[in-house]
Order: C-alpha cells, then structure tokens, then sequence
C-alpha cells in the first residue's frame, strides 16, 4: 500500500489528498528500482575488486594450495638433486676409476629433454612458469636416476666379474705358510736326484710328509693321479683365464678328476712320490701353457693364524678338521 500525501487547500481551508497520475506513479517506482540496482551493483563491484566473489574467494584458496604444495615439491627435488649428484659424484671419483671403466659423458648424464616440448598444454596460465619448471626438474631427474640406475647396474657386473676372476686367480701358499720355502723358480746347477743343471718351473716348500696342501684358486681339477714324468701323484687345477695351478710329489690325493674345487679346499697331502730326494711339495703354475714364477701368486708375508682363518674362510675344509 503506497503512502498517501495530503495538501492544505487555501481556498476552503481543507486538507485534501495528493492525487497523482499514474505515469508519475510508475515513473517514481522506475526511479526507485534504478537507483536500488544501481547502489546494488555499486556494492558488488567495490566488493568484488577488494574482497572477490566467493568463489573467486575459494578458488584463489585452492590456488595459494596448489602454489604451496608446488614450492614443497621443488624443495624435495632439490633434496633428491642432492643425492643424486652424490651419487654420481661416487659413481664417477670412486667406482669407475677403481673398475678402470671410462666416465659416463656429460651429454648422457643429462638428457635433456629431446627437442619435443612435452609441457607446451601448461602454457598461457598465470602459474605456468612454475608448473612446467617443476615438471622439467622432474623430468631432468627421472632421466639423470635412469643414467645413473643404469651405471650402478654395469658397475656391479663388472665388479661380480671381478669377484669371479679374484676367486678363481691362484693366491694363496698351497701350504701353511710357516713351512720354509725350498727351492725357487730358475735354473738348478745340480738337480738333487738327477744330479745335472736343469730348469726348475715351480716353487718348492719344505713340508714334512702328510701336510695338508690346498687349492689356491676355485678352477677345475684337469688333472688327478700318477705323472709318469717325475712329478708323481699329482694335483692339475685349471683356474681360467689361462692359468693353471701344479701341485706334485704328494702321498695322497683327496680330489679326484673333473670336479670343481674352491680356494682353499683340501685337494691332497705332501709326500715325495716322483722325481724328488725327500718330502716337500713342488708348487707350479703355468700360463698359457709356459711356467711363471709361482712365488708372484701368494703373499708369503702372512701368519700361520691368518693363513688358517682365511682357509677357514675359503675352503669347504678346514685344518681343524
Ligand atoms: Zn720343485
């Protein structure tokens, strides 16, 4: 119901109600509709510029969120970086020099990312530096941890070849070490059975009948019996790699024929079967065919303690037994 307004009339002194035609009427209701929308409108755009709308509100909210948890990401790229540069650090001051592998070139360490911008869709938003640098770092680590996964892989067969090539290489006394070495490598002016100068290929050790001689390398047993050309019951390891180990005059061989021996097996005791004027054991060993000098295979420097502990170590046998 709209107000009504009343007028004082002059001429009889009577107050009379205000008539107004309708057009002033809605004209009137016109103002008062623009002018409301006007302070409305007004309103939401003050609001708008210094508070937002609430879902810009909310929207700005998941923003900074997403911001924050980009910037949580970054640093836990930088501390990944960090191991993985330490680790190529190792790969390539330590473990390759040790295994003589060539460095891995700085092209392969760092891929790059191929010519194919991948993360072109992330471009044209306001946070698009900061999504596609992070993407990219991700990028550039998932590559350098691949190069590296790969190097480590190498790195470790090379070493199990090593491992490999280490256990089967003959590097050990065959005895006790506390025994007295005999006679060496080289030529013999008086041969002590045959009584003339001759070459002697292999390294004496002056061992009491029954000492216990053991395998100096893993290999194969070639050889198993009685040689019929001086050196007697005999021992013939083959350890690869071209060497061969020789193991004579012995009173009893404990291994026979085409099995597999380990470093420090028990494989026979000394005697002086063949060719020979007393106990000792005749150590020798060939390469590719011809006799080196067995003294440059074993470290004699060691105590007959450690040498027990490292055929404990080694070998299926053990002098305890
Ligand atoms: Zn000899």
């Amino acid at each position: 119901m709209g107000k009504r307004n009343y007028f004082l009339d002059l001429n009889d002194l009577q107050y009379k109600q205000v008539k107004h035609p309708f057009w002033k009427k809605l004209l009137h209701s016109l103002f008062w509709i623009a002018g409301t929308l006007a302070i409305t409108v007004l309103y939401i755009t003050i609001f708008q510029k210094y508070f937002g709308s609430p879902k810009e509100h909310v929207l700005n909210q998941q923003i900074d969120n997403i911001k924050l948890e980009y910037s949580i990401a970054n640093r836990k790229l930088d501390i990944s970086m960090k191991a993985l540069t330490s680790l190529k650090q190792s790969d390539e001051i330590r473990y390759r020099p040790i295994m003589k592998m060539d460095s891995i070139p700085w092209s392969i360490r760092n891929p790059g990312f191929g010519g194919v911008d991948r993360f072109r869709s992330l471009d044209g938003y306001i946070n698009s530096y900061l999504m596609r640098s992070t993407l990219e770092r991700i990028e550039e680590m998932k590559n350098m941890a691949n190069v590296q996964n790969e190097s480590f892989v190498t790195i470790r067969d090379k070493s199990e070849e090593w491992k490999f090539e280490m256990d089967h290489l003959p590097a050990i006394s065959p005895v006790d070490p506390s025994f007295r070495l005999g006679d060496r490598y080289g030529f013999r002016e008086v041969h002590p059975v045959l009584g003339y100068g001759r070459m002697h290929y292999g390294q004496d050790f002056e061992v009491p009948n029954g000492t216990k001689v053991y395998a100096t390398g893993n290999g194969r047993v070639v050889e198993s019996g009685r040689n019929g050309g001086g050196f007697g019951n005999y021992v013939v390891i083959d350890h690869g790699y071209g060497l061969v180990s020789i193991y004579a005059h012995l009173s009893e061989i404990k291994v026979p024929k085409d099995i597999n021996v380990r470093r420090g097996d028990l494989i026979g005791l000394s005697g002086s079967t063949g060719t020979s004027s007393g106990p000792h054991l005749h150590y020798q060993i060939n390469k590719y065919g011809s006799p080196v000098n067995a003294i440059n295979f074993f470290n004699n420097d060691i105590t007959q303690e450690e040498f027990r502990e490292m055929i404990q170590a080694f070998g299926s046998d053990s002098m305890l037994r």
